[in-house]
């Protein structure tokens, strides 16, 4: 099983972050909705791949992309969450994430497991560009 899908059951943390390794190589920032936010937006999957070639290390991006943590106002992603699993003040509750995820698994049951994701965070204005 890839290693950011293998996730600790309790705590419900992977071993390894796609996002976090994308964040550190300065592709993005984290917006208020926990995703991170790349020139693309926010809405697509990440991966990582490991290479043995010396390159010069990324650094993280100093400029915010989410429209709240420039100082505008948006809350889009807060709005259309189900949980209210995030908040203006910037925390995450993965538990009330999770729950949602494995309602939307046990709707979809007969896909064999292939739709365990809800999303809602990410349909606001940074979904396809920063
Ligand atoms: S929907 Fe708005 S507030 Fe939420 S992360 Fe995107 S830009 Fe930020
Ligand atoms: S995936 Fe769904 S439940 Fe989880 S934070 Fe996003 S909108 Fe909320």
């Amino acid at each position: 099983m890839p290693p950011a899908a293998n996730y600790d059951d309790v705590a419900l943390r992977a071993s390894w972050s796609h996002r976090s390794a994308a964040y550190i190589a300065g592709l993005g920032r984290f917006g208020l909705n926990n995703l991170l936010i790349t020139a693309s937006g926010c809405a697509g999957p990440l991966f990582t791949l490991f290479i043995s070639v010396e390159l010069e290390p990324g650094r993280p991006m100093s400029e915010e992309l989410c429209l709240n943590k420039k100082g505008g106002q948006c809350g889009c992603c807060l709005k259309h969450c189900p949980q209210k699993a995030f908040s203006q003040g910037g925390s995450f509750d993965r538990f009330k994430c999770h729950e949602r995820l494995l309602e939307v698994s046990g709707d979809f049951n007969y896909l064999n497991r292939l739709c365990d994701v809800c999303g809602k965070c990410s349909i606001g204005p940074c979904a396809l560009a920063a």
